[in-house]
């Protein structure tokens, strides 16, 4: 049998099994599900999967899932009785989450469900969390919540939430599979899919990103190049900037796009440039578009954190690695599984000059970092800091 719309969750067996036997008993149904995993595990694209095989007269299970208007139109995310809600700034506001809950409440208006799937769960408000808490209290019986959280913080997820939802834990999709599917469904050119998910640690998005665009990899160079170039404190302060700015542009480039689709979106709809809108259209625009400036400050402040984040990630990591070389210089047993492994000389070198003491306190350099940096911290401020404290020994 295929595995027609399952086939996009990547090497997540036992998930897919869990959520095959549910589609399979409707009468069982349950109306809430949360879905965790660590990041790049394909949350979403489960939670998706799910949603179009649970609105599939066959299951989803076709040799070719764009043949299935359903199927088709549940994963491009235009069927009528799916909603997905995507928190685009730093979190997802009590307006929006009350006009999901009203579309939750109604009845499907051609799928068998009412679908409602929220990514990035963790990022609702309090009194979000609570509106949605009412409705899971009661849900409308052919409604359906997937809620998607990331697994490192779980306890983002209220437990009162938690405990209302049958939870789906998704692993770390193995680094072949991850490779495999490249070289299938992108068409990558086989080392470089094997490359790419090697480094990327089995996150299949950042490994598609990797795979495909050149800037991505050269700004993942840059990154694991700063360990061995901090040999003085003009170099420290250097490397900060680099890292500020290489994320500041990687945001903007984001941010750009995104924003003036949306801005002339939002003034087409309401007739700016046009002749003779009237005074009140005009000041109700006026209105509207600062509402839109505002969620869009949030998602550049968030976009631009999240790109830094990732570059922090990528150096504790390295660090990481010469901190198990180390270990395993000094003490023998398996040569360990490298989360950087084409950066292996970067990480023996490390070792040999910083130790394990020395790789253990500049990873909790950086993770102070992003703690700095989630308590708003000017970024500047958090990575000089950073990088001073990465110094390597003279
Ligand atoms: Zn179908």
């Amino acid at each position: 049998m295929s595995d027609g719309v399952w086939a996009r969750v990547i090497g997540q067996p036992a998930v897919v099994a869990e959520l095959r036997a549910a589609v399979a008993q409707p009468a069982a149904m349950t109306h809430a599900w949360l879905f965790t995993g660590p990041p790049g595990s394909g949350r979403s694209v489960a939670a998706r999967a799910f949603a179009a095989a649970l609105q599939c007269p066959d299951g989803g299970l076709h040799a070719d899932p764009a043949a299935c208007h359903s199927c088709r139109t549940v994963l491009a995310g235009t069927h009528a009785d799916v909603q997905t809600v995507v928190p685009e700034g730093l979190s997802l506001g009590v307006a929006e989450v009350r006009e999901l809950v009203r579309i939750a409440g109604r009845a499907p208006s051609l799928g068998r469900w009412q679908i409602v799937l929220v990514e990035d769960a963790d990022r609702m408000t309090e009194q979000a969390y609570n509106t949605v808490l009412k409705m899971l209290e009661e849900p409308p019986p052919r409604t359906v919540f997937l809620l998607c959280a990331p697994s490192l913080h779980p306890e983002d997820v209220p437990v009162t939430i938690r405990s209302r939802c049958r939870v789906v834990g998704l692993r770390q999709p193995p680094v072949d599979a991850v490779a495999d599917v490249l070289v299938r469904r992108d068409g990558v050119d086989p080392a470089l899919a094997a490359w790419s998910a090697a480094a990327a640690g089995g996150h299949v998005g950042r490994a598609r990103h990797l795979a495909r665009d050149e800037a991505a990899r050269l700004a993942r160079k840059a990154v694991l190049d700063v360990p061995l170039s901090l040999v003085s404190l003009a170099a420290c302060l250097n490397a900060a900037d680099d890292l500020v700015s290489a994320a500041k542009e990687e945001s903007d480039r984001a941010v750009a796009e995104l924003d003036g689709a949306e801005t002339e979106a939002v003034k087409a709809s309401l007739g700016v440039g046009a002749r003779g809108p009237g005074v009140a259209a005009a000041s109700r625009g006026a209105g509207q578009l600062k509402e839109l400036e505002k969620r869009q400050k949030s998602r550049a402040t968030r976009l631009g954190r999240d790109s830094l984040d990732r570059a922090l990630v990528d150096l504790a990591a390295l660090y990481r690695d010469a901190l198990v070389l180390a270990v395993v210089r000094a003490e023998g047993g398996e040569p360990p599984t490298l989360a950087h492994p084409d950066r292996r000389p970067d990480a023996e070198e490390l070792a040999a000059r910083i130790g394990p003491e020395g790789a253990l306190r500049r990873i909790g350099a950086v993770l102070d970092c992003r703690t700095a940096l989630a308590q708003n911290v000017k970024p500047q401020v958090a990575v000089e800091a950073l990088t001073v404290a990465l110094r390597l020994p003279a």
